[in-house]
């Protein structure tokens, strides 16, 4: 194995519905099971071949692949094998997604929290989340089907609750020829930056009332009667794209993940699911030889996957979808994850493999989740409100005494603290409507200070409006001379 060559390894891929246990080619677009209506994993029936290569040998593989030049293999792809093994590199797009940095917290910050934290930036992608993880892999597989058929036109559908439109449209309108993509938005629930995001790249940007589970159905209703290339997560590549940020992970640390604690935000429940799925996947081959704990973190205001794991009698639950309140964590803000029977799926596996504490799901208030995003970004990080709502997740498990500061907590920052600002605004001008429930400490609040009138400026000239100016900055602060 030469780790600047792509690999000659061809797996045999399969559709299998979580609802039925159906199989199906994947020389189709599926989106769910025509069957029963389940949603689908993806299978490589060739899996078992790769574990004949040892894990030494993979992880040796993989970190000098971390060099490569080659853009087909710089992205999600360093994990080809485990990811989409039926691609030629000439479907594969590379937009730099992936690779994301790991930022460990200041000692400042892990003082005033009692916490060892760490910040996964998914928010450093392209299109500033981690949903261009999946995008890329579902992408790279519409290529080898436009490909194989010779279609000459596709249309891309997604539903949104903001950032998978925003990586839809850019996928898009970079691999352009056959496809064409529509996103169709929640009226006033999207930030402005992800609205302009689709817009910026060209797609075709419909709004329809109501929350994302609307516009979910309007989405699904079409999938059904049409034929579209539907981009939610249900579409199971995205789901093996997004294992990615499990693969980078385990790398980073140098594939011991021992004391290593992961928070995500969950919303559709499909980044949590590629985790999961993803350090299994490591596991099953030998990469790794102890799993991570996965903490998923819901909002009280969006936590129907909470619920479900909140009764402790596995044979109590009972799944039940709710209707959301207004959140900060906007993206995440669902109230009938569609990807909820996977998570259910892996994390029994992940039970199995790692004990009882391997897999749990915390619950935390609007008002710890936007405290969590301003103490971060204060403290040197780029937080989303997601990433926030990862920060207290951390908190809140140390204080039910499930993690302690001898591990280490890595935070996913689902997004670009730039896409949430108007959050951070309403934070410092304390202006939250009083559904999200959230009291700003004002203490924290931030504002900019004009320091000299236009008209002031006019009447001086210009050598005397900068000293004049200068005079008033030095009279803000307090300077001394030196
Ligand atoms: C999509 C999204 C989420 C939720 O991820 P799911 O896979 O739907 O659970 C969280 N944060 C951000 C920034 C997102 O864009
Ligand atoms: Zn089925």
């Amino acid at each position: 194995m030469t780790a600047d060559l792509f690999p000659s390894y061809r797996g045999r891929m399969e559709y299998f519905c979580l609802g039925c246990g159906k199989r199906y080619p994947t020389d189709e677009l599926y989106y769910t099971c025509p069957e029963c209506g389940g949603v689908f994993l993806l299978d490589n029936l060739d899996f078992n071949e790769l574990k004949k290569t040892s894990g030494e040998q993979w992880r040796a593989l993989f970190d000098a692949r971390a060099a490569s030049k080659r853009t087909a293999l710089r992205g999600v792809f360093r994990f080809y094998e485990l990811m989409a093994p039926v691609l030629e590199e000439e479907d594969v797009v590379y937009l730099g997604e992936a690779n994301t940095p790991i930022v460990e917290s200041s000692p400042a910050l892990n003082a005033a929290t009692g916490l060892r934290t760490a910040y996964k930036n998914d928010g450093q992608n392209p299109s500033a989340s981690f949903k261009d993880r999946g995008m890329a892999c579902g992408f790279s597989y519409l290529r080898a089907l436009i490909r194989k058929h010779g279609w000459d036109q596709i249309l891309t559908v997604c539903a949104s609750t903001g950032d998978t439109s925003a990586a839809a449209a850019l996928y898009a309108s970079y691999v352009g020829g056959a496809i064409s993509s529509v996103v169709i938005l929640p009226h006033g629930k999207v930030t402005p930056a992800q609205l302009a995001q689709p817009l910026g790249s060209g797609a075709v940007v419909l709004e329809v009332p109501g929350v994302f589970d609307d516009c979910m159905k309007v989405v699904e209703h079409l999938a059904d009667n049409y034929r579209v290339a539907l981009l939610n997560s249900k579409n199971a590549w995205r789901i093996l794209g997004q294992e990615s940020y499990a693969f980078e992970v385990a790398q980073w640390f140098d594939w011991d993940l021992s004391g290593k604690c992961i928070f995500v935000p969950i919303g559709n429940a499909g980044n949590i699911t590629a985790i999961m799925a993803g350090f299994l996947k490591l596991l099953e081959l030998d990469i790794i030889t102890e799993l991570p704990r996965i903490f998923g973190v819901q909002s009280h205001h969006a936590d129907p996957v909470y619920r479900y794991y909140s009764v402790g009698d596995p044979k109590e639950r009972e799944y039940k979808p709710m209707t959301v309140s207004p959140s900060v964590a906007q993206a995440a803000m669902i109230g009938n994850p569609v990807s909820f029977p996977r998570v259910r799926h892996f994390a029994e596996k992940f039970e199995a493999a790692g004990g009882k504490r391997a897999f749990q799901v915390i619950q935390v208030t609007e008002q710890q989740i936007m405290d969590s995003m301003i103490q971060a970004n204060r403290n040197g990080h780029i937080a989303c409100t997601q990433g926030g709502e990862s920060f207290a997740g951390a908190k809140r498990a140390l204080e039910l005494g499930l993690v302690s500061a001898d591990e280490l907590c890595v935070l996913d920052s689902t997004a670009h603290q730039l896409k949430f600002v108007d959050f951070q605004t309403m934070y410092f001008e304390n202006t939250f409507p009083p559904a999200f429930e959230v009291e700003p400490d004002m203490s924290l609040a931030n504002s900019p200070a004009l320091v000299i009138s236009p008209e002031e400026k006019e009447r001086l000239s210009p050598e005397e409006y900068t000293r004049v100016t200068a005079d008033k900055v030095v009279a803000r602060l307090g300077l001394e001379k030196k």
